[in-house]
């Protein structure tokens, strides 16, 4: 008997599933995961693990419904036409993938199925990248217009894919591979749509009211969490969008900058790795051993400025910086230590479980001031008083730095100032934040001066 196949990719869940209704909407179903090395090989160990895991959770759930996951191991234009063949399909579902590696794959993929369709239902965003466009059809490079159409457009009720109903088939594949090696003391979040539903409806119930002021404070660890679960999809954004209320607007702006970076990528795929803003190429940067040094020490966290060396480890110990840190040690990276955003980027998506090349090259461009949006470039966070601001207690420090775990009170922003001098084992700082400062913007105004 023939089936349809569903590929799955970042769509790893049962609810809310639009390619998976198309699929069961011919007969029975074969679910596929393929194991592309592409993919696999610029991801590290926790995003590995992390996916791994949540594979392992969408098969239990298939065996649940007398399916299984098939997982094979190859180039997807090579695999998915054989498993097509294999089982007769009569098309392959997918949900659509916008980002630039994941768009040129399914066009290979769509030619080697030759006369066997590649169907695309649903997307990873409530509105699929490059629907949101300008009156003239030109895309926005600004986020608040961008927002406000999104917004007045809409986005469809969640899919009611019900799985129980599905006949699932399942063909022989090489397994889902034991967890890379983790470092030592990492933890990661539960994974899978069951997890992801929970930590859904856990902030919805005690952190959502209080998210509009509290997101900005690490050592309250009020955000959601969903970040990694959005990544692989176990949880849509439509689902998140239809739970929320008129007054949660400043979370529906934060679903909503996914949505924009997406897009972004989308109309402009070299923006992953080239400047936005071709102009800020130009910046100097520093290079030699004297900054592989500095990117050693910012990447371990010892930097010697407490709040930077906190979200690095935090990074280091669960794959997960919360956001107003992300932006701390990014402004650290490239305008403290002059060094180039796409290190740090790239540091980012090798650490990261949430590792995501629109939401982190375009946060990594905008605080770089080379991005979208008119972030200036003269916009420089001050480690210290973005310290005192938003973990005024040093509560957030202290868990991450166990060296500044017996400083008491505000002194742990600079505990250089301490008369007793620094903590045994924390280090010096390793760069003058008002002297890089002020070279950051001598750079910048010399460089408008030529252009
Ligand atoms: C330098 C830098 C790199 C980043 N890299 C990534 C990345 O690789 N992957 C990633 O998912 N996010 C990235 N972000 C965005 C943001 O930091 C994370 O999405 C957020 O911290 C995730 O935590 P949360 O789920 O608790 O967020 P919440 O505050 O609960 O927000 C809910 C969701 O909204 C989305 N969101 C929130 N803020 C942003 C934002 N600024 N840009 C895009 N989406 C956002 C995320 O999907 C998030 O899960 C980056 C930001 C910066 C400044």
């Amino acid at each position: 008997m023939s089936a349809a196949v569903l590929w799955f990719r970042r769509d790893l869940r049962l609810g809310d599933h639009p390619a998976l209704l198309a699929a069961a909407g011919e007969g029975p179903v074969v679910a596929l995961f393929v194991l592309d090395d592409a993919l696999r090989r610029p991801s590290g160990a926790p995003r590995i693990a992390f996916l791994y895991r949540t594979l392992r959770a969408l098969d239990e759930q298939l065996r649940e419904h007398g399916g299984a996951l098939t997982v094979r191991y190859g180039q997807p234009e090579n695999v998915v036409p054989a498993v097509a063949r294999e089982c007769g399909a009569t098309s392959v579902h997918v949900s659509a993938d916008f980002a630039p590696y994941g768009a040129a794959r399914d066009e290979r993929v769509a030619r080697a199925l030759g006369g066997t369709p590649l169907v695309r239902t649903g997307s990873p965003y409530a509105v699929a990248p490059g629907r949101v466009t300008k009156g003239d059809g030109t895309p926005f490079k600004v986020y608040t217009a961008f927002y406000r159409v999104w917004a007045a457009r809409g986005w469809r009720a969640p899919a009611a894919s019900r799985p129980g109903d599905v006949t699932w088939r399942a063909l022989a594949g090489t397994g889902i591979p034991e967890d890379p090696r983790l470092p030592p003391g990492l933890t990661l979040p539960a994974a899978g749509e069951a997890a992801a539903l929970a930590a859904w409806r856990s902030f919805r119930r005690g952190r959502l009211d209080g998210y509009a002021s509290e997101r900005d404070r690490p050592d309250l660890d009020t955000t959601s969490r969903l970040s990694p679960y959005l990544k692989f999809g176990s949880i849509h954004p439509r689902t998140i969008l239809a739970g929320l209320g008129p007054g949660d607007s400043a979370f529906r702006r934060e679903i909503a900058w996914r949505e924009f970076y997406a897009a972004v990528l989308h109309f402009w795929p070299d923006s992953a790795r080239e400047y936005f803003q071709p102009a800020m190429a130009a910046m100097p940067y520093a290079t030699g051993k004297a900054a592989d040094e500095a990117f050693a020490a910012w990447a371990a966290g010892r930097t010697g400025y407490p709040i930077v060396d906190a979200g690095l480890r935090q990074l280091l110990a669960e794959g997960w910086m919360h956001n107003r840190v992300r932006m701390i040690v990014a402004s650290f990276l490239v305008k403290d230590l002059h060094i180039e955003w796409t290190h740090g980027a790239r540091h980012f998506m090798r650490h990261l479980v949430d590792g995501d090349l629109a939401s982190n090259q375009h946060g990594w461009q905008w605080t770089a001031g080379t991005g979208t949006d008119a972030a200036p470039y003269f916009r420089i966070f001050n480690p210290v008083t973005q310290g005192r601001k938003f973990d005024p207690d040093g509560a957030y420090i202290r868990r991450y730095v166990p060296e500044l775990a017996g400083v008491r009170g505000r002194e742990i922003h600079e505990p250089w100032r301490r008369p007793e001098g620094l903590p045994d084992g924390y280090p010096e700082r390793i760069a003058d934040h008002a002297k890089e400062r002020s070279e950051s913007l001598a750079n910048y105004q010399a460089l408008r001066d030529r252009s």
